[in-house]
């Protein structure tokens, strides 16, 4: 924890001289990766003039992903793994490793190598500058296809205009956060975890560090089309009114059109006499005018489908197992590995 309170601006803050670093890394069927990105990541920080610790999430993967973490836990006694019942997304898991991260500072990062634990340095130098956040910031996003690139432009573009904080574009979720950042967004009682959206809602003295993502180590992307979409529906309608309230205005504006066709109407009919034409714009309105408010009521249902969630107030993720070696230095807490062991064979 920050040992000296900032007092006066752009002076650099005191951390404490060899800090506690909580690294959470989400796993979801990553058997692959696990391993790799353990001895990477030791390899960098090994060498470091702090401490450390690992703590992987395991969201209820359903490969061997839970029985390697079992093993590299028993190895080493840094590594700390919390499982989940069953698949509960990353927004959750990065959720409950800032619930179990120990560190004056956290690291959150994917287990595919995407997120180059070279960085890992670089952003504790920025922290000890007096940084509260330092997020890594894509240089290009070549290692995406055309289509990600795209869509992913498109939602910052909207994301940042329609809601009240601004997420840095082609930023990840790969970044160091201070205790106090950490404290505040476990703070947060939301069920709906936009993690992009909160970590930027926090605020604090952030700094981007550029970096190019490589491709993934190992493994295939768990993110399909289908849940990137539902994932940027997430973001807009957690952290913006505005597709709520557009309807009001677009129902004015439409109304004020119509007084007026409805003027130009009235006015030909005493004119020129009665007529019946305009089948087809009549067809054309009841259509149009059909459409935009299936697609109102649609929003509604968006956002009363996430009241009714926080409503519940369901847990936002539900541990299985915490394990970790009895010697584990951060951890008193969590099940004995030979326990676990006992308990999953
Ligand atoms: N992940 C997770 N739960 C999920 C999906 C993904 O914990 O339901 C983890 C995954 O194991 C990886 C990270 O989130 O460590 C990022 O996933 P991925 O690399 O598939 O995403 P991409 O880099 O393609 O956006
Ligand atoms: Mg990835």
């Amino acid at each position: 924890m920050t040992t000296i309170p900032r007092e006066i601006e752009g002076v650099p803050i005191a951390r404490p001289a060899r800090p506690l670093i909580s690294i959470v890394a989400p796993c979801y069927n990553e058997a692959e990766s696990v391993t790799l990105f353990t001895e990477t990541v030791m390899g960098v920080i090994a060498e470091g003039d702090f401490d450390w610790e690992l703590v992987f999430i395991d969201d209820g993967s359903k490969d061997e992903t839970g029985a390697i973490l079992l093993a590299l836990a028993d190895k080493y006694p840094e590594i700390r793994v919390v499982a989940f019942s069953r698949n509960f997304g990353k927004e959750a898991a990065m959720t409950a490793g800032l619930d179990y991260a120990k560190g004056d500072a956290v690291i959150v990062m994917d287990v595919d190598l995407q997120d180059p634990p070279e960085l890992i340095n670089a952003f504790i130098a920025k922290w000890r500058e007096g940084f509260d956040v330092v997020y890594g910031s894509r240089e290009d996003r070549t290692s995406d296809d055309y289509a990600k690139r795209f869509t992913a432009e498109g939602f910052y573009r909207v994301f940042n205009k329609i809601s009240g904080v601004k997420i840095p574009e082609n930023t990840g979720d790969y970044r160091l956060m201070d205790r106090r950042v950490v404290e505040t967004i476990k703070s947060l009682p939301e069920r709906s975890r936009f993690m992009k959206g909160l970590f930027a809602w926090v605020g604090y003295r952030s700094v981007g560090i550029a970096y190019k993502r490589p491709e993934r180590a190992a493994g295939t992307t768990k993110f399909n089309f289908w849940r990137l979409w539902n994932f940027a529906l997430e973001g807009f309608v957690s952290f913006s009114t505005a597709p709520l309230r557009v309807w009001s205005y677009l129902g004015g504006v439409v109304a004020f059109f119509s007084f007026l066709y409805a003027t130009v109407i009235i006015l030909r009919t005493i004119v020129t006499g009665s007529d019946v034409p305009g089948y087809a714009s009549l067809l054309v309105f009841i259509l149009f005018f059909g459409s935009v408010q299936i697609i109102s009521v649609g929003v509604l249902g968006e956002y009363i489908s996430r009241l009714f969630v926080e409503v519940k107030r369901r847990p936002i993720y539900v541990v299985d197992d915490v394990f970790s070696r009895i010697d584990s230095p951060t951890v008193a807490a969590g099940t004995p590995i030979a326990a676990t062991k006992e308990r999953r064979l």
